[in-house]
């Protein structure tokens, strides 16, 4: 199989209101290219400083998203150019996202990332810290929050990832009334995604389904 089949297949199998973020991190610059040229315009980076690389190389119509944990330190490789951060879970990161922002005379769009796991090491916020963020957006002119995002436990049991992307969506559906510009539901992986989107994801992070596994 190759890049462009493996994508197609996945692009054929989900529905068209669901945005597929292709997760390329670890994969070389020709990777992402075949993957672009076969008409993939959205990639996923989970470090800063490989994604402010790669963007250098590839072209300047690729979206790209921050989907793994960030530290404040590293926003300013970002901040440029970065169309979505997934994994906001502090009002730190937050603050320094918006600074970063504004320095740059843009205004970033953001997702809440909410702790749904069993596991321990995963980050992610609960629904109170999530609240106070909200409430204090307005503090924050150069990030838009539009949705929440959310990774389920690394588990064989079907069950139970279903259950925790059942909960986030839930939690989607009650922020969502109090704030209309709520939109995105980032949730779903490889191993993952058919659920996540049976219970309601409109955005999948894909990577090793595209590009193969990872060293
Ligand atoms: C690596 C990663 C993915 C993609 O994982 P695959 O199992 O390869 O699809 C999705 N989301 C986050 C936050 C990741 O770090």
């Amino acid at each position: 199989m190759s890049i462009t089949t493996d994508l197609q297949h996945i692009k054929n199998a989900i529905p068209t209101e669901v945005t597929l973020v292709a997760v390329s991190k670890t994969k070389p610059t020709e990777s992402i290219l075949e993957a672009y040229h076969a008409g993939q315009k959205v990639f996923g980076e989970n470090k800063a400083q490989e994604l402010a690389q790669k963007a250098k190389l590839l072209p300047n119509d690729i979206e790209w998203h921050m989907i793994g944990h960030l530290q404040s330190n590293k926003v300013k490789y970002i901040a440029p150019f970065v169309s979505l951060i997934h994994a906001v879970d502090s009002e730190k990161l937050l603050k320094e996202i918006n600074k970063r922002a504004a320095q740059n005379n843009r205004v970033i769009d953001c997702l809440l990332q909410f702790h749904i796991a069993q596991e321990s090491n995963k980050f992610g916020l609960n629904k109170e810290e999530a609240q106070k963020i909200l409430v204090k957006q307005s503090q924050y002119p150069n990030i838009r929050i539009i949705g929440l995002m959310g990774m389920a436990t690394f588990t064989s049991d079907k069950a139970q990832i279903r259950s925790e992307f059942s909960l986030l969506k839930s939690i989607f559906d009650n922020i969502q009334k109090e704030y209309t510009e709520i939109k995105t539901l980032s949730m779903g992986m490889s191993g993952d995604y058919t659920i996540a989107i049976e219970e309601g994801s409109n955005m999948i992070r894909v990577g090793s389904a595209i590009f193969g596994t990872r060293q």
